[in-house]
């Protein structure tokens, strides 16, 4: 599971098409979804294409527990 982010890893919350939830996606993976049209792995494990960002939505439990996790480590 090397694609878990390391301290100081920049992630973002990002949804796609009708996901309910926003998941937090490590910036690089964001990056490489956009230019590459391949999906990205967020923190909870995620697999999928992100599409957009701030949309209102609740962030993802799951990512956000790994989030809050991380920022306390
Ligand atoms: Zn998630």
């Amino acid at each position: 599971m090397s694609t878990m982010t390391a301290d100081g890893t920049v992630v973002q919350p990002v949804t796609g098409d009708g996901d309910r939830f926003r998941h937090y996606v490590p910036k690089p993976e964001i990056v490489r979804a956009a230019v590459e049209g391949v999906p990205a792995r967020a923190i909870c494990g995620k697999v999928w294409v992100p599409l957009t960002e701030g949309a209102q939505l609740p962030v993802c439990p799951d990512c956000q527990a790994i989030y809050d996790s991380l920022e306390a480590g």
